[in-house]
């Protein structure tokens, strides 16, 4: 699907493309033919999602085509109410890129600052207005802005603004709307009073549109971690290597010599792996590589700034043979696997001096990762770490 398939004008398709969108996210492919016909949208969504231009697209599709900006005054024909100074400021750009071959211009309002330049903004004339509820309903009552014109009204971050309390001024905008309009309402959370405001602002039957947020690469993966010391290390990926002799698996090795002892280690076992690292020749690491993306080699090792290179599809099995210290190096590497795939495997050695950055990769993922009990190597606190 292309924002073309959608049926997106010329002028917008290159504005697009400037920005570097290639494909319409979900709800963007939901949204877009909906605001398109003209129908009122309840949208459940996250920023993140891509809700901004699910909605600025179409509305600034519909200008243009009615020759919005084109010729005469501007009116404000397009309102977005948003909670925060940072939203309000974000969408304003959006706008601008999307709309920059059109003749449609924004400007956008929020309280905590002088007037001075958004009134400005607004005597040379506005087409989209962007607005946080409080300076909206200053500036209105001081003159500056009329609702008489609008014919797109968009809630944003509609739970926010709720627990920001901005019910009241928000019923006060909606009462000054005017009742033809196409009205789009978007949150993150439903809640009931949530659901009450949407029939407030939405026509009888608007149409629903619900978008999980992306999971990242850590909820992806599935992850373990095993506790073992330092000298077991070895036998413990022999085993585990044993276990799974099918699987394309990169090993992380924190330095170019202990990347080599495994390899060494490795093939005495009679397990087919090769290092890539600075200190081999580019030559070497493409022979490494290319047999490793040919599946010729099941196991490869890696430093992590050798590993940046490589971009292997279906990649089932990663094993941090040692915990980087960098917790968001540790996300890099487990991106490696689950990427094509819907998930993948990453599998972590700790042994005691490392809990530290365990507890810091822990805290930055957000998650505690599992602790794999039963192995021949387990980990009893005594002895060399
Ligand atoms: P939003 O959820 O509207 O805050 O958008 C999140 C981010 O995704 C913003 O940085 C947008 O510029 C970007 N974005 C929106 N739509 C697309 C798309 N179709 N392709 C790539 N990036 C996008």
């Amino acid at each position: 699907m292309t924002f073309k398939d959608l049926g997106i004008i010329e002028p917008i398709l290159r504005a697009l493309e400037a920005e570097g969108y290639t494909q319409p996210t979900p709800i963007q492919e939901q949204s877009i033919p909906i605001l398109l016909q003209g129908r009122d949208l309840l949208g459940c969504a996250q920023t993140g999602t891509g809700k901004t231009a699910a909605f600025a697209i179409p509305i600034i599709q519909q200008l243009h085509n009615a020759g919005t900006g084109e010729t005469g005054k501007k009116k404000v024909k397009a309102l977005v109410v948003t909670p925060t100074r940072e939203l309000a400021l974000q969408i304003g750009d959006s706008f601008k890129a999307y709309s920059k071959h059109t003749a449609i211009r924004n400007a956008v309002i929020f309280g905590g600052v002088k007037q001075g330049s958004q009134t400005n903004a607004l005597r040379g004339g506005v087409d989209v207005l962007v607005a946080t509820p409080g300076r909206l309903l200053d500036l209105m009552q001081q003159g500056f802005i009329t609702l008489r014109d609008v014919e797109y009204f968009i809630l944003d971050e509609a739970d926010q603004m709720l627990d920001m309390g901005f019910i009241h001024d928000i019923k006060k905008i909606i009462a000054k709307l005017p009742t033809k309009r196409q009205s789009l309402f978007f949150s993150a959370t439903m809640a009931k009073e949530i659901v009450e405001l949407a029939g407030k602002i939405l026509s009888g039957s608007p149409e629903r549109v619900t978008i999980e947020p992306k999971k990242t690469t850590a909820e992806k993966v599935e992850q373990a971690v095993y506790f073992v010391q330092k000298n077991d290390k070895p036998k413990l990926l022999i085993h585990i290597l044993e276990a799974n002799p099918n699987s394309s698996t990169l090993v992380f090795s924190r330095t170019k010599h202990g990347a080599d002892k495994i390899v060494r280690v490795l093939q005495r076992a009679n397990i087919n792996a090769a290092a890539i690292h600075g200190n081999k020749s580019q030559n070497q690491r493409q022979k490494a590589l290319n047999d490793f993306k040919d599946g010729k080699l099941g196991v490869l090792i890696a430093t992590d700034i050798a590993a940046r290179g490589i971009d292997v599809e279906e990649l089932a099995l990663v094993i941090n043979f040692d915990l980087p210290n960098v917790p968001e190096t540790y996300v890099h590497r487990i991106g490696r696997t689950g990427r094509a795939a819907a998930s993948g495997i990453a599998l972590s050695f700790c042994n005691g001096e490392e809990k530290a950055y365990l507890k810091d990769i822990q805290k930055l993922i957000n998650q505690t990762i599992p602790v794999i009990d039963e192995h021949p190597f387990p980990d009893d606190g005594t002895g060399s770490v």
